[in-house]
């Protein structure tokens, strides 16, 4: 059983906002986070709302409430935490609430949504191509069997890889991300260059995992707070930690060749004699040991 302290919650809402009223939803949002004691990010643009964020049981459920009646009916996903995943509570205005670096890709309505239960059967029982449409530093901890990463550095690389990607345009296409957002954009994508038979993942990796936790999913999902990931029970991650050099997951534990904590780094940054070290402080300490030394 998971310790549920905290009920974090993951949602998004496409809905067109004009400029003028970005200043007052903002500020709308800001007082709901006081009202409910919330912490976490939740992104503003004319393009609509997404957020993630934490607060006690209660908090949540008053908080949902109140974000329905004002925007609608909104699908959330919940998981939960032994310790506090955010530190602040933050609203910000965006140019997108997912950055596609493209305005004129508008997400419009449930298309080609297929329900937790509907993807596990698909991925049982048929042949698809299966793409995940999240970044390297997620993909490297965690995917659903068979599926082809991207590798993208950024969501905005997306389209460009799709281009080039040389699927066959008549296969069907499935993609999932982590709730469920970056998919609403990356379908409209793939329509675009040609593709007919495209469908995403409703909720996400998310909402697959609350209802799947052994199912085709391998590995851990990243999360965008101090959980770093969560396992295939929503669980927080015990397995990683951000990399005090680069901020990405990593799950090597070692010692510090400076200060000889113990710590956990990334494989990449392990490669880099200096990052053997628990913090920038120690890996700034280590070069200039290293210089005085005459390495
Ligand atoms: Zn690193
Ligand atoms: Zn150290």
């Amino acid at each position: 059983m998971v310790d549920q302290s905290f009920t974090i919650t993951a949602f998004y809402k496409f809905l067109e906002i004009s400029e003028e009223e970005l200043v007052s939803i903002r500020s709308e949002l800001q007082r709901m986070g006081y009202k409910f004691k919330l912490q976490g990010l939740t992104l503003v643009a004319t393009e609509g709302v997404n957020g993630t964020v934490s607060s006690s049981a209660e908090g949540i459920a008053g908080f949902k409430q109140d974000l329905q009646q004002r925007f609608g009916e909104i699908t959330f996903k919940d998981s939960y935490s032994d310790f506090r995943p955010f530190k602040r509570w933050l609203v910000k205005v965006r140019d997108e609430i997912v950055a596609i670096k493209d305005k004129s890709i508008f997400p419009d309505g449930d298309r080609n949504h297929l329900s937790p239960e509907q993807w596990h059967d698909v991925l049982s029982e048929e042949d698809v191509v299966l793409i995940d449409t999240r970044n390297i530093c997620e993909t490297d901890i965690g995917m659903f069997q068979g599926a082809i990463d991207p590798r993208l550095n950024s969501f905005g690389e997306f389209p460009q890889w799709v281009k080039d990607c040389g699927i066959p345009k008549d296969k069907k296409v499935l993609m999932y991300c982590t709730g469920g957002i970056r998919c609403e954009k990356a379908l409209i994508s793939m329509e675009r260059e040609g593709y007919e038979n495209v469908f995403q993942l409703k909720g996400g990796i998310l909402d697959y995992l609350a209802q799947y936790p052994d199912g085709h999913w391998d590995g851990e999902c990243f999360v965008f707070d101090g959980r770093v990931a969560v396992d295939n029970h929503l669980a927080p991650s015990q397995r990683y930690k951000f990399c005090p050099h680069c901020g990405d997951p990593g799950d090597l534990q070692s010692t510090c060749d400076v200060c000889e904590t113990e710590m956990v780094i990334c494989q990449q940054c392990a490669a880099t004699p200096e990052r053997q070290t628990c913090s920038k402080n120690c890996a700034e300490k280590y070069r200039r040991q290293a210089t005085v030394a005459g390495d």
